[in-house]
């Protein structure tokens, strides 16, 4: 078999960073059953042991993780060959290491993948009982205290990962998957654990959605935390979902919301009850049509998860509410015009709340009306920032005039009529949707509308869908 140590040296991407006494390789053939040795020259060789002892899952790592790989050990697509039964293909993937990086050549499907790990970012972040803190799972590693020249004395390839015994005789497993999660484009834990698992799962609509609105009922988010699980997927999946069966109050409201997690207190409050009047300064609080918005662009960290729920509506008509699929509008803007899509990924922006005497709040930073992980993908979008009447004066560049006209193209596809789904609220049947997804809106009624709700946060939103929807174990994994 063709052993490519000198083919990955000839690869490694960056020879300036090696180090001077890393000399080339030369590579001989060992005829013990199973391994393959790789010889260096003086000043010491640097081995390279393969091995099968399924007794490297005694190696240290942390119970959570050694439970997560060994039970739900999914070997990536590119790593295939690793899971399987025959040791004898581990060969294909090489690993070299010298002063500052261990290299391993990764054998995927159509190519070979060069992966640079530097010593210091492997040892930091061994996985083992002592270098994660077991209550708390915070690293326990004092970086700093560690040389930053540390190296390996031993490095193998195992079944279950790259085992690395240190000068110090540290012993630590880095399981492929593991290898695989923090390698790779978006070092992102919402694009590791979201988009590149669960991307598929996100379902775009338009008006078509008012046939089969996504619904649960409120007995079953009450019941248990798979009622929560359930209702949380929805709303990840369409960016909102109704609730049938709630109780009209603000107090069973208010309980609902906080299945999911606390409420976001603003400077308008927290859990609100209110009826239409312009005491909060804002003309979300007037009986005024509201054209598709997201809420809170002035923070930094806009609002999560919106509820509204109505609780009466007296003496009047209309105020029928809006949403529009912020994520297929920007995928449409992509198809029809890249130009534009181009200029609201990257154009930055301000925005304010002013309104109420002694306030003005602004992001701490300009945003981009869209926002996601990738430029060219838009299937793992971010958020989408849009409120026209909250935007601030656009600072002078020679894009600025480019960013009007893509804008105007966004804001023909926002209201376009088979993008809008146009529903009338009911008392008992809250609606929650995601701010960073789904844009809302209304039109202008007559009459006394009481309505409660209030947002939360999308990071505590995403921290509860993950542990109502995956294994800790699982998602550790992504995180660790
Ligand atoms: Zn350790």
């Amino acid at each position: 078999m063709n052993v490519r140590l000198r083919h990955l040296y000839s690869r490694w991407p960056c020879k300036a960073t090696l180090t001077p006494r890393f000399t080339p390789l030369t590579t001989k053939r060992c005829h013990a059953s199973g391994s393959r040795e790789a010889a260096y020259p003086a000043p010491r060789p640097r081995r390279v042991v393969y091995t099968s002892k399924s007794a490297l899952w005694s190696s240290p790592i942390h119970p959570i993780l050694h439970c997560a790989y060994e039970e739900n050990f999914e070997v990536p697509s590119s790593h295939k060959r690793f899971h399987d039964e025959e040791v004898a293909r581990l060969p294909n993937t090489i690993p070299l290491w010298n002063a500052r990086e261990v290299a391993l050549e990764l054998v995927g499907k159509e190519a070979y993948q060069t992966c640079i790990m530097p010593n210091i970012w492997l040892r930091e972040n061994c996985l083992c009982n002592e270098c994660i803190n077991s209550d708390t799972l915070q690293r326990a590693v004092d970086t700093f205290s560690l040389p930053q020249d540390i190296q390996p004395s031993k490095v193998v390839i195992a079944k279950q990962g790259l085992q690395i015994t240190w000068q110090d005789g540290h012993q630590s497993l880095h399981p492929w998957a593991w290898i695989e999660n923090h390698k790779g484009l978006e070092n992102n834990l919402n694009y590791r654990i979201i988009h590149r698992k669960e991307e598929d799962t996100r379902v775009y609509w338009g008006a078509e959605i008012a046939d089969n609105p996504p619904s649960v009922h409120y007995d079953e988010i009450m019941a248990s935390d798979v009622g929560v699980g359930v209702w949380t997927e929805k709303i990840r999946k369409y960016g909102f979902c109704y609730v049938d069966g709630c109780p009209v109050s603000p107090k069973k409201t208010e309980e609902l919301l906080r299945r999911i997690s606390f409420i976001r207190e603003t400077h308008y409050g927290g859990f609100y009850d209110f009826t239409s009047d312009l005491t909060m300064k804002d003309t979300a609080y007037t009986s005024l049509a509201l054209p598709a918005h997201t809420d809170t662009t002035y923070f930094s960290d806009p609002a999560g998860l919106q509820m509204f729920h109505l609780l009466s509506h007296t003496s009047g008509e209309g105020g029928t509410s809006l949403l529009v699929d912020g994520f297929k509008a920007a995928h449409i803007l992509q198809q029809e015009d890249n130009i534009a899509y181009g200029f609201l990924r990257t154009f930055k922006l301000s925005a304010h709340a002013s309104g109420n005497e002694g306030i003005t709040i602004t992001p701490s930073k300009e945003f981009t009306v869209i926002e996601g992980f990738r430029v060219a993908n838009t299937r793992d979008l971010l958020r989408i920032r849009w409120n026209n009447d909250d935007r601030v004066t656009p600072r002078l560049s020679p894009a600025t005039a480019g960013w009007y006209k893509a804008a105007r193209k966004f804001n023909e596809i926002l209201k376009r009529k088979d993008m809008e789904y146009w529903a009338q609220l009911e008392p008992g049947r809250p609606l929650i949707f995601d701010n960073w997804r789904v844009l809302h809106g209304r039109s202008a009624f007559t009459g006394t509308r009481r309505i409660c709700g209030g947002y939360i946060n999308h990071d505590d939103y995403i921290s509860r869908w993950r542990n109502t929807n995956f294994t800790r174990s699982r998602i550790l994994r992504h995180i660790l």
